[in-house]
């Protein structure tokens, strides 16, 4: 992926003539290119010191071009994104190290604790977070530790409906592979062309469809993992007492406690059948009063969402298509995936529960049109950065009774920092028995300095989620950008656990510096 820009280049998008209209209405269209020729700033590791980690992967593993590192720096937030677009690649590692398997892992991290160099885990690189813009003052050098070369399905047992994957495999590599054995993981988070197994591991993503086959973290049952001082291999029941579940504790654990080398996931049969469709409410608390009865009724189907009142008037091009053309209200998504029988009893019901709800059927063309775009949007970010148009989303969670709450306080937060003309948009991305998280997508006018801009928005909403007691993220974990809200959110005995883990697993502290741990 270029440092610049989202996904394949190839998928890349112009801002649609229709929308320029709008966006110019809305916003005032500015041209503001990508600087273009930008380099890393040179290598400070030297010959010496990389012939070690060349004789651990082997030279042509060990690459240290500009090209290679610029693609290795940062991840894919809209502040990455502005910084690589102004021409700063003042965050590339001096080396990128790609490993085959464990033992080489946990070779380059003796490595790298020896020489003091910092090591970050890289697996897609689409983090949000910052959790990959390691801090690098005290050491004698950053490497990027790219598992890009660990793509094995390693095991599948098909009695117990379990696979072991590598760290490396993106999402589709993965599924291809487990469509081969008839089985599916079932996890499509919005990034899921690009990211990877080890990274849905390593920030406990949640995926599109997590109302049927759940988050990543409950798809995984064991996991290998290499730290500084020693290797774990967890998991040997699908369940124990055996004290505290120390999977949990390297689920999430992103990078700061150890490099994760494997899963063994919980997979389930393909899908026979799949179904998508969309159904009217009159309001964002009716249907998210629905999705909570759904819930709390054993009831979900495999995909379900609600877009707030104003996400449902901007993305549809035909808000009339939705039962008036004054009042879109709003937009759910439900869909449908597995065996005929079981999809069929469960629709019905659904839809009998829906419908008693106060639902309006759409039938499946918007279930449709959602699911062909559903990895398509982060293209569109890029079109509106090059038109002056500040674009980002953030995440959190909350239980059902406090839910209106923290949607009021997020958009109230962003609007006082962003002006009267920003566009807040909002969506139930993710729901649970007790509650769901909102996904938040912001709109704005590019400032002199866009990135300041977008941090003191970030910081207004941050403080309005922890003062209503929600997280500081539902699914894209800490990294850098969170870390300072995650001691209010853990408390201060919780962030001594996390540096006692982190004192113990990494005591050089190479892994990650400046992620997560507060
Ligand atoms: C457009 C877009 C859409 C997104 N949609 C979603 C979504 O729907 N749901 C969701 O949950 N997230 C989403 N994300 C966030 C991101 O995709 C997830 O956090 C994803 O899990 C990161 O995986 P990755 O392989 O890209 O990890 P990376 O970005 O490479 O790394 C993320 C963090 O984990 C560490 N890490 C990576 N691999 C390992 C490993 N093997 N062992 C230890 N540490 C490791 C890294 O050092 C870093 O700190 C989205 C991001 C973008 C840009």
């Amino acid at each position: 992926m270029h440092p610049q820009r989202w996904g394949d280049p190839a998928s890349a998008v112009e801002l649609p003539e229709s929308a320029r209209g709008l966006v110019d209405l809305a916003f005032g269209l500015q041209d503001r290119p990508a600087t273009t020729g930008a380099t890393p700033p040179p290598s400070v590791l030297d010959d010496d010191l990389l012939d070690g980690l060349r004789t651990i992967v082997g030279r042509e593993h060990v690459l240290v071009d500009d090209a290679t590192r610029a693609l290795r720096t940062r991840g894919k937030s809209t502040p990455d994104l502005l910084r690589a677009r102004a021409g700063d690649l003042s965050d590339a590692p001096d080396a990128v190290v790609r490993p085959d398997g464990h033992a080489e892992v946990e070779a380059v991290l003796a490595w790298a604790d020896e020489h003091r160099v910092a090591v970050v885990p890289f697996g897609g690189g689409t983090c949000v977070t910052g959790g990959l813009a390691a801090r690098r003052d005290g050491f004698a050098g950053l490497v990027s530790l790219d598992l890009v070369r660990m793509k094995r399905l390693l095991a599948v047992d098909d009695v117990s409906m379990t696979a072991t994957l590598q760290p490396g495999l993106r999402g589709p590599e993965a599924e291809a592979l487990l469509a081969a054995h008839g089985l599916t993981l079932g996890h499509y988070p919005q990034s899921f062309e690009h990211a990877s197994i080890g990274g849905f591991a390593a920030t406990r993503s949640s995926g599109q469809s997590s109302a049927g086959y759940g988050r990543f973290d409950a798809m995984v049952v064991g996991l290998t993992a290499a730290t500084p001082t020693g290797s774990l291999d967890l998991g040997s029941a699908p369940a124990n007492a055996a004290g505290p579940d120390l999977r949990q504790l390297v689920l999430g654990s992103e990078g700061a406690f150890g490099v994760i080398t494997s899963v063994t996931v919980r997979a389930r049969r393909l899908p026979e059948v799949k179904a998508y469709e969309g159904w009217r409410w009159p309001s964002f608390d009716a249907g998210a009063d629905a999705m909570r009865t759904l819930a709390q009724a054993g009831l979900l189907p495999t995909v379900l969402r609600l877009s707030d009142e104003s996400e449902t008037a901007i993305n549809l091009a035909d808000p009339s298509s939705i039962g008036g053309a004054d009042d879109p209200g709003c937009l759910m998504i439900t869909g449908y995936e597995g065996a005929a029988a079981q999809v069929a009893a469960r629709r019905e019901a659904v839809t009998a529960a829906l419908t008693g709800l106060g639902g309006t059927p759409l039938g499946t063309e918007p279930g449709e049109k959602w699911v062909q775009g559903r990895f398509h949007a982060p293209y569109l970010r890029d079109a509106l950065l090059d038109h002056g148009v500040l674009v980002e989303t953030l995440e959190t969670a909350t239980f059902w009774s406090d839910r209106e709450r923290l949607y009021a306080d997020v958009k109230a937060a962003l609007t006082d920092v962003l002006g009267e003309g920003v566009l807040v948009l909002c969506h139930v991305s993710h729901v649970y028995e007790t509650g769901c998280s909102l996904y938040f997508t912001v709109a704005a006018r590019q400032g002199e300095d866009p990135i300041a801009q977008w941090q003191a928005a970030k910081a207004a909403a941050s403080d309005a989620m922890i003062a209503a007691g929600a997280t500081i993220t539902h699914h894209h974990a800490v990294g850098t950008d969170h870390r300072p809200w995650l001691a209010e959110e853990v408390g201060e005995v919780g962030v001594r656990m996390l540096r006692a883990v982190k004192a113990e697993l990494d005591p050089a502290g190479i892994l990650n510096p400046g992620v997560l741990i507060p």
